[in-house]
């Protein structure tokens, strides 16, 4: 099964159709189908490896200002406490929490997962991103998930390359700062180099403070670099673009 990394960008991607959510339909077509997906999003970011356990997860809507449709959109996917069974089991060593009553599925996955599977028909499974591992910890993580692509679990991360909002453009559509254009290729060079798992040191560059202030919506790559790194495949980019400045729509996946 292809695992993928999608940069999300605006909630509103949700409600639109774009060239990003063009190729994220593309993708979801051109793949066999499912059994379920195992989402690692930047929106769940705590102290603490954690798994959506519940049968039927909630949907979140965490953000505000943004149009009313947005916080009545809908993407009832239920969940499957036999994926996170699974998942605490390749995790092992670790303590994961399987977690039945807090969280569900947030925008960072449903923004995505309503293009590339529209029907929302498969099952899907959060995984927190535990705040307090190194980014390589997180390539670890994403290593030791690796048998699930041979038991047809779609992977996907879901967050941003560059990420800064207190830089943001409004309105300046298909628009790139020049450090984000540039942090955004560096990325791109190592993540379709043959060490995927060397991505995360883009996050060493003197520029990196301005591209990822925050390390949440960049994670999500290193989980998708690991199993590319464990399967020896480097990773493509199969849409990409900056927009409002300071976000990069950069989105990767890792052939089957
Ligand atoms: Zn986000």
């Amino acid at each position: 099964m292809p695992a993928a990394f999608i940069g999300h960008g605006s909630p509103t991607n949700a409600l639109e159709h774009n060239v990003y959510t063009e190729a994220w339909r593309e993708l979801g077509a051109s793949m066999p189908r499912p059994t379920a997906i195992l989402a690692i999003s930047a929106h769940w970011y705590v102290n603490a490896i954690a798994v959506t356990a519940m049968p039927k997860p909630r949907t979140i809507y965490d953000f505000s200002g943004f149009p009313p449709e947005l916080s009545r959109f809908s993407y009832p996917v239920t969940g499957s406490p036999d994926l996170a069974h699974r998942v605490t089991e390749l995790l092992h060593g670790r303590d994961v929490i399987k977690d039945d009553s807090q969280w569900g599925i947030d925008h960072g996955t449903w923004s995505v997962l309503c293009h590339v599977f529209p029907n929302a028909d498969i099952p899907v499974v959060q995984l927190s991103i535990d705040a307090r591992l190194s980014p390589q910890e997180h390539v670890e993580l994403g290593k030791m998930l690796a048998p699930l692509r041979d038991e047809g679990v779609f992977i996907v991360g879901s967050g941003n390359v560059v990420h800064h909002l207190g830089r943001i453009s409004w309105g300046r559509e298909g628009f790139g700062e020049p450090w984000a254009i540039e942090f955004d290729q560096a990325v791109k060079d190592l993540a379709e180099g043959a060490n995927p798992g060397r991505v995360i040191e883009a996050l060493d560059r003197p520029d990196a403070n301005l591209s990822v202030p925050t390390p949440e919506h960049f994670l999500p790559v290193a989980y998708i670099a690991g199993l590319a790194e464990a399967a020896d495949v480097p990773l493509r980019t199969f849409v990409a673009g900056c927009e409002m400045g300071s976000l990069s729509m950069r989105s990767f996946v890792l052939a089957a």
